[in-house]
């Protein structure tokens, strides 16, 4: 068994089991497999490299959607490989410009739902880290992506131009304020920390 198999979480959460891959690829990323048993669908988290591991977890699922954090890179390095084994479109934020916007399926826009069986996975435009980045909220668990790392939230890229920045800034804290499940689950955020966060210069 391979160190990520050993590390891989699954959480339940209703009718859903989810599924963490972490350590994936050079950067450490995460992604998660979001799936509806009974239903016999599921939706993919970011798609960093080393996917493969997640893929071969999907056994008979319908991936109904592939949603994007933001477009670092690294967070959609697999991207051929995702979407040649579930052909699911995928979904991100049009502010973000760093993936070939032909890669993008759907655009994503805050509030946007979306659907594994009878669960919703909403959407939440949290720009900061870049500017389209998305939080995703499922029930009372939120994957933040790289907006909130445990203990401190991701640098922004790219920098807002000074004249913007104080908006920027009221902007960003305000949603970090309603985020409550930080990258990584196993260390939850407490809420004092987010508070503390939020006054923290981010670049
Ligand atoms: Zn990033």
């Amino acid at each position: 068994m391979s160190a990520n198999k050993e590390e891989m979480q699954t959480h339940e959460n209703g009718p859903l089991t989810i599924t963490k891959f972490p350590h994936l690829g050079p950067f450490d990323n995460n992604a998660y497999l979001i799936a509806h048993r009974e239903a016999g669908e599921a939706i993919i988290l970011d798609m960093p490299a080393g996917s493969r591991e997640l893929i071969d977890a999907i056994g008979d699922l319908k991936v109904t959607a592939v949603l994007l954090t933001h477009t670092h890179p690294d967070h959609w390095a697999d991207y051929d490989l995702v979407k040649s084994a579930t052909g699911a479109p995928v979904f991100c934020h049009p502010a973000e410009v760093i993936m070939p916007a032909a890669k993008i399926d759907r655009p994503l826009a805050d509030g946007d739902e979306m659907a594994a069986g009878s669960a919703i996975v909403r959407a939440l435009h949290t720009p900061g880290h870049t500017p389209g980045s998305t939080c995703y909220i499922v029930g009372e668990i939120l994957f933040s992506g790289d907006v909130l790392f445990p203990g401190v939230p991701g640098r922004r890229d790219p920098r807002p131009p000074r004249p913007r920045r104080r908006h920027h800034d009221r902007r960003f804290q305000a949603r970090v304020r309603r985020l409550r499940f930080p990258r990584s689950p196993s260390r939850p955020l407490r809420r004092r920390n987010v508070g503390r966060l939020t006054r923290t210069r981010t670049s």
